[in-house]
């Protein structure tokens, strides 16, 4: 290019309406591999303040659930296992032909592996999407914080428990990372706060007596006599992710007084404490 051109923008009425009123004060210019020019124009917004707010929604990422909150929404993995499974499968006929096959059908076999890839990861951050915005607008509805589980503990949790090669795929291919960066940016946007919770023990403890129960993949039960809740493993930890949440948005910033260890009651029977002294502080002793 020499000196300078004009270009007319070629936007539809989204992008207008998106820019009417603004003054964007950056923008780049990029050429993309099917030659044409496409302008990015980013706009800055304001965030809402917070709200503060001792209601708090917990979020459990599930083994075989991608997300159930204590509220009890949940969206189950069935549709999103199913897509991936098909993939999957197509994928390793796929992989088998573009080693194999003729020169040609190597060829247009590695054309639909990316193709096929492409698909999936939309798929993935549409579901994402559609997940973080409705717990965000139920927690805009509710005035309430969102917690959820430091992801860190995701995969030593899933890893306790010898699993299928199946199961490993999933759970190690499902982006986590994504939707917790989307609820977040997302938490932003709409003036909700997010807060991580570290994740010890909230699939085995019982959220009714917080005693340490038995899991069995989806199954949770506790083994308290006295109380005996039995029901979804996932919904349970959710409700003890809200737990540690209104301990963490009540406890002053760094005086996080959380830990995890664990007691034996009259019983004989692993429990974890609330401490009289710092009120309903979710917190288990030896
Ligand atoms: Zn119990």
């Amino acid at each position: 290019m020499n000196g300078r051109e004009h270009i007319k923008i070629d936007a539809g009425n989204y992008q207008r309406g998106k820019l009417k009123g603004r003054k964007p004060t950056s923008a780049q210019l990029c050429k993309h591999r099917d030659g044409n020019y496409y302008i990015h124009i980013q706009i800055k917004d304001s965030a809402p303040t917070p709200i503060k707010s001792n209601n708090v929604i917990g979020v459990d990422f599930g083994r075989r659930d991608i997300a159930v909150t204590s509220n009890g929404d949940k969206w189950d993995g069935k549709q999103i296992n199913d897509v991936r499974d098909k993939f999957s499968r197509v994928r390793a006929s796929l992989q088998k032909k573009a080693t194999k096959g003729t020169r040609s059908t190597r060829r247009r076999a590695r054309q639909i592996l990316k193709r096929l890839s492409g698909k999936e990861r939309r798929f993935q951050q549409w579901l994402n999407h559609n997940i973080s915005k409705s717990i965000i607008q139920s927690a805009l509805k509710n005035h309430a914080v969102v917690a959820i589980e430091d992801l860190t503990g995701i995969r030593e949790r899933t890893l306790q428990l010898p699993r299928s090669k199946t199961e490993r795929r999933r759970s190690n291919s499902w982006s986590f990372y994504q939707l917790r960066s989307f609820l977040e940016y997302k938490g932003i946007q709409f003036g909700v706060e997010v807060i991580a919770v570290p994740p010890a023990w909230t699939s085995q403890t019982c959220h009714q007596c917080l005693h340490i129960g038995l899991r069995s993949d989806k199954r949770f039960k506790c083994i308290n006599e006295a109380c005996s809740w039995s029901g979804d493993a996932d919904f349970n930890g959710s409700k003890n992710i809200a737990a540690i949440g209104v301990n963490l948005v009540n406890s002053p910033r760094g005086s996080n007084c959380l830990c995890c260890v664990l007691s034996v009651d009259s019983s004989g029977l692993l429990k974890a404490h609330t401490v009289p002294d710092r009120g309903s502080v979710w917190v288990v002793y030896f």
